[in-house]
């Protein structure tokens, strides 16, 4: 079955623009505060669905009204809310960020229930996966969560793409572990560089971080496009020359649609064009989920 399923974080990210970053113990005034929704998942998620994909989301929630917010986002861009966990007593994750004049921006996580999402909210997922199924999956929730969905995928023949992001530093010891349940690793410049501890150009680091286990890894290059390698060798796909506004949501735009694209079929260097295209036109509009290319958009953009 054609489906991308993600299994990942859902956050409420409030954003206030304020004319300086305050120092600490400093009060700055800022302008009204703009609830939008956010968290890698969930941008992925509708990242994939937008571009008419049957999209799948395995996250959680609390039991406030943020929670209400995100399932209200997740239901007006048709992802059905079947596997979302409400987590009683806790707290929706939300992103607290503050961004001045200069685009700079601070940011403030607080987990929440992203943080409980636990192998019991996975119970639906063996059932949501098949091998025509691309299983995504991103660092935002539990680790061991992270691997017991990954190894579902394993299970049921599903492509599982791992979106190493964030990656804590130090890398954790048992991210080698995960890394041998992942078919396609997509990672940004600073991940590969700590992923794979070496300084080496991009295509040859593509390649080496193939011997963790993944058989196709894909690395983006903010506006130098992305490079890839599989087993048929390596390649770079340079970026499309845009007017970038605003690079937030880049990344999960880029992830995906080189989801959407390997679900419907498409060989790796095809999705991580569709990726790099999808990655531009999230840049020339501003915000993170709000600015995901639908379908039409994707493909009147490439002709
Ligand atoms: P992340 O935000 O995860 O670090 P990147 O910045 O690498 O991700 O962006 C993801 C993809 O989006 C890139 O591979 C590229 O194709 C596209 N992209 C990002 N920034 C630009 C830009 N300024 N111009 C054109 N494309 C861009």
């Amino acid at each position: 079955m054609t489906r991308v399923v993600v299994v990942g974080s859902a956050n409420l990210d409030l954003g206030v623009a304020v004319p300086h970053l305050p120092a600490p113990g400093e009060t700055v005034l800022g302008d009204d505060v703009a609830a939008r929704p956010g968290g890698k998942g969930s941008n992925q998620a509708v990242a994939a669905r937008r571009l008419g994909v049957e999209t799948r989301f395995f996250a959680a929630i609390g039991d406030d009204r943020f929670g209400d917010d995100v399932r209200a986002a997740l239901a007006a861009e048709g992802v059905p809310l079947d596997h979302l966990t409400t987590v009683e007593g806790v707290a929706t994750g939300v992103a607290l960020i503050v961004v001045d004049p200069e685009g700079e921006n601070t940011i403030v996580v607080a987990p929440g229930a992203n943080a409980r999402l636990a192998d019991g909210a996975l119970a639906g997922l063996p059932a949501a996966l098949d091998q025509g199924t691309v299983l995504v999956l991103q660092l935002e929730i539990p680790p061991a969560t992270c691997l017991a969905a990954a190894r579902h995928g394993r299970a049921a023949g599903a492509r599982v793409l791992l979106n190493a992001a964030p990656l804590p530093d130090p890398v954790p010891a048992d991210m080698t572990v995960l890394l041998r349940e992942v078919d396609v690793l997509v990672v940004n410049e600073g991940e590969a560089l700590r992923l794979s501890g070496s300084t080496a150009d991009w295509p040859t680091l593509a390649a080496a971080l193939r011997g963790l286990g993944p058989d196709a890894v894909v690395i983006t290059l903010g506006a130098q496009g992305a490079v890839h390698a599989d087993a048929t060798g390596t390649a770079t796909h340079p970026a499309y020359p845009v007017d970038a506004v605003d690079t937030t949501g880049a990344g999960d735009s880029f992830v995906g649609a080189l989801a959407a694209s390997l679900a419907e079929g498409l060989p790796l260097a095809e999705a991580v064009r569709r990726g790099c295209a999808a990655g531009a036109l999230a840049t020339t509009r501003m915000g993170a989920q709000s600015a995901l290319p639908t379908r039409p958009e994707l493909d009147s953009f490439q002709n």
